[in-house]
């Protein structure tokens, strides 16, 4: 081939030319505590029976393109409310797609508060969507709403992602901030709840009352974000809609009938979510023991921190095998914040003791 007539700068659109792809560090023989995962896996006994569930799949065959067995076990584990339609897809990343996909439009724009979960923004740069982001209140990341009332009746934005609880910073902005939005709001909300499992409040209940309320779950931070598969609950004629992006065999047929298995073995998932919740109040408790630390208090399955030089603490905690997430470029708001996953006992020791050398190494 002839590459010298092949001119990258003008066959790639800039703002794909702009973008970072999303980097996710190799993890082999680290102690993973970035990422949110769910750091338990299942009984010897639970993955021989899944494992025989696998045996009579067939793979030769296309999957049942509406998963419907699939959903209608999210439905009753996830306690959807039944007059609500139901939409799935290859992790809520891909429904965060299909959403900007479906709703992108002739000047058309899409909120969020910031820093919040990457991909609202990174996607709608991706489709070309204009993104508009609203700071949070430093010091406690609660919800600017001045700020947002402003943006809202300015912009009129098409879509509205709100993460609840937020990622990275962990808390649930106020309920009643976040039915004013809703109200005021000309558009889709769209409410993200990945940390449910972690989280003391839901907004599942209420999408009879609010037509524009569209709720997002995912089984990943459950203890299966290797199946990919989130959903989206609302009502039937936004999901009508979206559905028409959706690529008719989005959920694979390992993940149909892997996620039903676990389904049916919720209660194993839900003690490894208890776990986990308990051991957060633990982490806290030690992160606040030491000093020179700022903490914020989550409802979801991670913890972050501030410390004095935390770039030079996160190189030095991977120097020790220890991977968490490092925020100080990710927004001035993060500055010197660093994001830990709850992990196991024994991982969330061996992290405080990483920490209070690498705390004392860099100073
Ligand atoms: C992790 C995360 C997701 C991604 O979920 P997947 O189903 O794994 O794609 C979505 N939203 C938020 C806020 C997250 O933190």
């Amino acid at each position: 081939m002839n590459t010298q007539t092949v001119d990258i700068s003008t066959l790639i659109r800039p703002e794909i030319q702009a973008l970072a792809a999303y980097h996710v560090p190799a993890a082999a023989d680290y102690i993973k505590l970035d990422a949110m995962e769910n750091p338990y896996h299942w009984s010897e006994e639970l993955t021989v029976q899944w494992l025989d569930t696998l045996k009579h799949v067939a793979i030769n065959r296309y999957p049942d393109p509406e998963a419907a067995s699939l959903k209608q076990d999210l439905r009753a584990n996830m306690r959807i409310p039944e007059e609500a339609s139901l939409l799935l897809g290859n992790g809520s990343d891909e429904i965060i797609q299909m959403l900007l996909l479906t709703f992108n439009y002739q000047g058309r724009t899409v909120l969020s508060v910031e820093p919040s979960f990457t991909m609202y923004r990174l996607l709608a740069q991706v489709i070309g969507m204009p993104y508009i982001g609203v700071p949070l209140q430093p010091d406690d990341f609660s919800l600017d709403m001045p700020v947002l009332r402003q943006a809202i009746v300015r912009h009129q934005p098409t879509l509205i992602f709100l993460a609840y609880p937020n990622n990275p910073t962990g808390n649930l902005f106020p309920r009643h901030e976040i039915e004013e939005i809703l109200q005021l709001s000309s558009g889709i909300v769209v409410i993200d709840e990945a940390y449910a499992p972690f989280a003391d409040d839901t907004f599942m209940n209420d999408l009879r009352r609010y037509p524009n309320l569209l709720l997002m779950r995912t089984v990943s931070k459950l203890g299966l974000a290797g199946l990919r598969l989130g959903l989206l609950a609302g009502h039937s004629q936004w999901l009508a809609q979206i559905e028409k992006t959706r690529l008719p065999y989005n959920i694979n047929v390992l993940t149909q009938h892997s996620a039903r298995f676990a389904l049916q073995h919720y209660h194993v998932l839900e003690t490894q979510t208890a776990q986990i919740r308990q051991d957060r109040s633990k982490l806290l408790q030690q992160l606040n023991a030491l000093t020179g630390i700022t903490t914020w208090t989550s409802q979801a399955n991670f913890l972050l921190f501030r410390v004095a030089q935390a770039q030079a603490v996160f190189e030095n905690l991977k120097a020790q095998r220890i991977l968490i997430k490092s925020l100080h470029h990710f927004h001035p708001l993060t500055q010197n914040c660093l994001r830990v996953t709850v992990g196991t006992p024994e991982e969330n020791q061996a992290f405080i003791n990483a920490l209070q050398l690498a705390i004392q190494s860099v100073s």
